[in-house]
Formats: structure tokens, C-alpha cells, sequence
């Protein structure tokens, strides 16, 4: 009598704390990120080994880690952790927020540039898709990795009505610096921290620069370069990777989540 085996079939609703860390490293391919992102990406606060529940936010600190312990979450889901590339003493906020995590037996995971540059579910192709932007290429280089997009939009607008559109996408005002042309058609996405593209812009001919948050230094880059810059925030334009990896999660995992919403305005 030969017997047949098959893979154990996993118990939707749960799964081991090891199981999903290595399913997310390998999803988000976080090693082709090795020491190419200042973020130490991955797990990053061990907690409770089975997960049933996860929680999501853009920001690590004490106010995300105690909503996710008192949401009952198992793993905290963030797009900026702890750990930036240098050693941290465990004093101040530091201390408290390893605390709130290690008191709640709460995993905390974190996913910077990989989760900005994803063609699934990053912050710039989701970005990009709700815009229902066209022929789209790779743009915006950082570190050694291109973790933006650019594209046609399907129809030219005026600047005015497409800085409404983000607004709606976000829910928030958009600061716009108008340096060039009136409407928007070729478009570059940067999610985050990203005025420092405008050069890199205008080099593709792209007309308008959507990304998250001004800095003084490219004020005039703007009107210089000729490229409008739509500046959506830094949060507004990175809540959307870690709400569609939470919701990836559950479609491989059956987890139930939750994003907790912490605006920080800038
Ligand atoms: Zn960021």
C-alpha cells in the first residue's frame, strides 16, 4: 500500500510568526535591498510566535505600538521602523516604544524601499494604478534602486483639477509649485521624501512631479527645471503600501487587519 503525502493544509486565520516573516522577506525581496536601504528592513521587534491579527501603520512610535497591542494585533506592520542604520541606546522615546512593543508580546515589521518600490502592492504602483497612469517606466533612484514610476495620464488636466484629484486619493491638501505647463500629462511618482527628483524629472521629460514632502532646498528646482511638483505628504502618499501588504496578508493568510491612522500632516 503506498501512501500518498501531501502538504499539511495550513489553518486559515493563523499563522506561525516564522512562517510569515519568511513569506513576507521573500515576497517583498528584501534581500536584492541589502545594505541599500538605511531602513533595517524585516523583523525588527519579536513578539508572540502564532499570528491571528495584524495591525498597519506608516510610523513607529509609542501611539502606533500601543494601538496595535490594544487592537489585540500579534504583528505591528509598518513602513518606518525603529533602526536607521546606526546603534541606538535604549533610553528616551527608544526605550519606551521597545517597551510598549515587548510588554505586549507585539511583533514589529518593517518594509521601507521595498515596500515604496514593489510593482504589486508599493506605495508608487498603487499611487500609479489609482491614477490609472499609462506606459508606465521605472523613475526616481535612490540609493541604487528606482522606486517611483512614470506614465501618461489617460487624459491631459488642468494642474488645478489634477492636484484636486490626489486630494481626493488622500483625503488632504496638496501643496502644488507650478513651474511647469498648465496641464499634467506626463506624470513621475515618488512616494515620500521625494523633491530631490525634479532634475531627474525634467531629464525624462515629464511635465509634473507627484511626490510626499516639500524640502526648501528644491524650491526653485521647480520653476527652474520647469516641472510642477504636486506635493501630496510624506503620510498621505505611504499609507497605501502598507494597507495593500496588510491586505495581501490576509488574501495568502486569511489574518484578519486593520490600518491604524496616524497622520503626522507633513
Ligand atoms: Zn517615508
Amino acid at each position: 500500500m503506498t501512501e500518498l503525502s501531501s502538504p499539511t493544509p495550513r489553518a486559515r486565520g493563523e499563522v506561525s510568526r516564522a512562517e510569515l516573516v519568511r513569506w513576507l522577506n521573500d515576497f517583498l525581496r528584501l534581500d536584492t535591498y541589502a545594505g541599500a536601504d538605511l531602513s533595517m528592513n524585516g523583523l525588527q521587534i519579536e513578539g508572540t510566535e502564532v499570528i491571528r491579527r495584524v495591525a498597519a501603520s506608516v510610523d513607529t512610535s509609542v501611539k502606533t505600538l500601543q494601538h496595535a497591542a490594544d487592537s489585540g494585533a500579534d504583528l505591528l506592520l509598518v513602513h518606518h521602523g525603529l533602526f536607521w542604520g546606526r546603534p541606538l541606546p535604549v533610553t528616551g522615546p527608544h526605550r519606551d516604544r521597545l517597551r510598549v512593543a515587548l510588554m505586549a508580546d507585539l511583533n514589529l515589521y518593517a518594509a521601507h524601499l521595498p515596500l515604496d518600490a514593489h510593482p504589486e502592492v508599493g506605495n508608487n504602483a498603487m499611487i500609479a494604478r489609482a491614477l490609472s497612469l499609462q506606459d508606465v517606466q521605472p523613475f526616481g533612484r535612490v540609493d541604487g534602486h528606482v522606486i517611483g514610476l512614470a506614465g501618461e495620464l489617460p487624459f491631459e488636466q488642468s494642474l488645478q483639477d489634477f492636484a484636486d484629484r490626489v486630494q481626493k486619493l488622500t483625503g488632504e491638501i496638496c501643496l502644488v509649485h507650478g513651474g511647469g505647463t498648465p496641464t499634467v500629462r506626463r506624470l513621475g511618482v515618488t512616494s515620500g521624501k521625494g523633491a530631490d527628483r525634479i532634475a531627474e524629472a525634467a531629464a525624462l521629460g515629464l511635465d509634473t512631479l507627484l511626490t510626499g514632502e516639500p524640502e526648501h532646498v528644491h524650491f526653485n528646482d521647480a520653476f527652474e527645471y520647469g516641472v510642477n511638483v504636486v506635493y501630496a505628504g510624506h503620510y498621505e502618499t505611504e499609507v497605501f503600501g502598507v494597507r495593500a501588504l496588510a491586505a495581501r496578508i490576509e488574501e495568502e493568510f486569511g489574518l484578519p487587519w486593520q490600518f491604524l491612522h496616524h497622520p503626522t500632516g507633513l
